[in-house]
């Protein structure tokens, strides 16, 4: 890994404050310390402490596990799966029965909806959510739904067992820290154009607030290329492995834009590290309310698992 800095020379940390030692410092060449401390990559302890002191594997080295509803985050292949938005009780129910039945471990779907344009579909809001906590519970799948604005975070806490925070809201502070006192885990997908630094800084925003259970979500980020919906940062994924103990998915349907392309987005997500995988599944994706362009029909979806689930070889890469 390379040693260049992970902030930017505005961002750095003032003398005073980059001056704490390190935990585990006394690295020797071969990146193995001494005595009773554990083994820890030379290049990681011999790094200036990361702004991110609580999301950093420096401090603790050991991956995170985070729980959701039962369903462990950060030990093994987690897939979840399930339409844009919540479109009916018929239609949550009928895809929580479709992705259960192809092997997946969570059931997502949204109630409220972050669109580019106002006069787009919103989302169904609260019977929304009343839907997909039943959709769960009838398949005994675990939900994820995101929440958008803080006078929000009871009523979705109290149906979803894992939070979603969208990219659009990455580095809104003052939700992050409300949801740093929530009782439930958060998935925080990255900002399209926030850096690694800017997402793992948001992260310390619930991990400071008293949330430690954090996972991470790649969805794309903005780049020159309009091609593809988004750039799919798998070098980025596989980095953020490295510099932080938090899981991290990726989600491959807004990353691409495209059906067509998340089977290939998947593969190459699970092959760099990544925890697990964030998939727009839809029963009749031609009519879905919203991203039906990158909504995968179930039969495509249960294939996609069935060859993941096969791989020979997990990575969850590090190094
Ligand atoms: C979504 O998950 O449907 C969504 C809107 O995602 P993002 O915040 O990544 O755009
Ligand atoms: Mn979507």
């Amino acid at each position: 890994m390379s040693t260049r800095p992970m902030i930017s020379r505005s961002d750095r940390p003032s003398a005073s404050r980059r001056a704490q030692p390190a935990p585990r410092s006394s690295a020797s060449a071969c990146g193995i310390t001494r005595g009773t401390l554990r083994a820890t990559p030379v290049d990681i302890a011999a790094k200036p402490a990361p702004p991110f002191r609580l999301a950093s594997r420096q401090f603790h080295p050991e991956s995170s596990v985070v729980r959701a509803g039962g369903i462990s985050i950060g030990a093994g292949l987690v897939v979840i799966a399930g339409p844009c938005s919540i479109e009916s009780r018929r239609q949550i129910l009928e895809t929580a029965r479709c992705v259960k039945a192809a092997g997946a471990n969570m059931l997502r779907g949204g109630a409220y909806k972050p669109r580019t344009s106002p006069y787009d579909f919103q989302g169904l809001g609260e019977k929304a959510l009343r839907w997909l906590a039943e959709a769960g519970e009838a398949t005994g799948l675990p939900v994820v739904t995101e929440v958008l604005s803080q006078e929000d975070v009871e009523r979705v806490a109290e149906h979803a067992d894992l939070i979603q925070v969208g990219a659009r809201n990455m580095q809104n502070t003052a939700l992050l820290r409300k949801l740093a006192r929530a009782k439930k885990p958060i998935l925080l997908k990255r900002g399209p154009s926030a850096t690694i630094a800017e997402w793992l800084l948001a992260a310390e925003y619930l991990l400071a607030g008293g949330n430690p259970n954090v996972v991470l979500c790649e969805r794309g980020i903005r780049t020159f290329e309009t091609a593809t919906r988004n750039t799919l940062d798998l070098a980025g994924v596989a980095l953020v492995k490295q510099l932080s103990h938090l899981p991290v998915l990726v989600d491959p349907s807004h990353a691409t834009g495209m059906r067509s392309l998340v089977p290939a987005a998947s593969r190459a997500a699970v092959a760099v590290g990544a925890d697990g995988l964030l998939i727009e599944v839809h029963p009749r994706p031609a009519e879905a309310w919203s991203d039906g362009a990158q909504s995968l029909e179930p039969e495509a979806f249960a294939a996609l698992v069935r060859e993941l689930r096969a791989w020979p070889v997990r990575t969850n890469a590090i190094a």
